[in-house]
């Protein structure tokens, strides 16, 4: 047998090995997790990596379309989901949703708080409406999913929590009053519950990414740019260091390590992905 051969027989038993440990290394499997908002951008690849990789997935959103098309993407591929249509802002409704996930599944270990809604405004354009229906759902969901979560996490011994903020939690970003109030809260909320449950085995982190193109981002563009949409996409996604905005996926791998037993050493982080817009513009 030629050299080459075992070379190349050799060289793919390597990569093999590794991808498999590499995959290994995030396993999910036997966990269950609740994934708020996950049925559109972020969430949804969020929901269909954390099934990728052995987690039985519960699916908070508001919007029944995104939600069933979502599970039935990811039940088609072999994944372990369900979900709830959900308005994460509503307390009672939010408790009774992950009550009966708990009942059915046995525990809770990861929840990821990542539904949101956006804000244009500075302070002088921000009324007391708008302040309130950005609170709502961004502070005061958050509250409520961690507040379902946090007795289950204490009592089954532990748990990981994971908050979606933004890069306006770290930085004043312009005609972003209401909004950047919203992701400050999550930030502070965050580093309190890392603080508070660090002796209960929970751990509590939040991702702060920059421009990621969702249709949050395409929603914007349509509402705000109708006539010069493809202009304002490039020049947003310019601004950005790395010169284009980020995808789920990206945002995806960083939630699955913080929620994966490999990052056991990290809480009270924040995590900014970002293409370098907080360190290098
Ligand atoms: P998206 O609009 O594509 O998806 C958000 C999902 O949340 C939707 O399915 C929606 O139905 C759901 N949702 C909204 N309000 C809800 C409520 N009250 N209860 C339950 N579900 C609700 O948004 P995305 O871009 O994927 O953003 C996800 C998160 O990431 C948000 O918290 C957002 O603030 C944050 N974020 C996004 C970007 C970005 O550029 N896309 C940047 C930084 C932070």
């Amino acid at each position: 047998m030629p050299l080459e051969y075992f070379y190349v027989v050799s060289v793919h038993n390597i990569t093999t090995v590794k991808r498999e440990q590499a995959m290994n290394k995030f396993d999910l499997g036997g966990k269950t997790a609740i994934i708020t908002g996950g049925g559109s951008g972020i969430g949804r690849a969020i929901a269909s990596c954390f099934a990728q990789h052995g987690a039985h997935v519960n699916i908070l959103d508001m919007d029944e379309d995104n939600l069933s098309s979502t599970i039935d993407e990811i039940t088609s591929s072999g994944g372990l989901i369900s979900g709830d249509i959900c308005d994460v802002s509503d307390l009672s409704k939010t408790k009774q949703f992950v009550e009966r996930f708990v009942k059915e599944v046995g525990r809770v270990d990861i929840l990821v708080n990542n539904a949101g809604i956006a804000s244009i405004g500075s302070l002088s354009q921000t009324n007391e409406e708008e302040f309130d229906r950005i609170f709502k759902v961004n502070v005061k969901g958050v509250y409520n999913c961690m507040k379902a979560c946090i007795d289950q996490m204490v009592d089954q011994g532990g748990g990981v929590i994971l908050n979606m903020a933004s890069i306006a939690s770290l930085m004043g970003l312009a005609d972003r009053f209401a909004y950047t109030m919203s992701k400050g809260a999550v930030h502070t909320m965050t580093l309190s519950v890392a603080r508070d449950y660090v002796d209960k085995n929970i751990r509590c982190n939040c991702i702060c990414p920059a421009r990621v193109h969702t249709p949050f981002v395409d929603q914007y563009l349509e509402k705000y740019y109708p006539d010069s949409k493809d202009k304002m996409f490039q020049k947003l996604s310019q601004a950005q260091p790395i010169g284009r905005m980020g995808t789920p996926e990206e945002v995806a791998v960083l939630a699955l390590f913080l929620c994966s037993d490999e990052a056991s050493f990290i809480t009270g982080a924040a995590y900014p992905i970002d293409g370098g817009t907080l360190s290098i513009r």
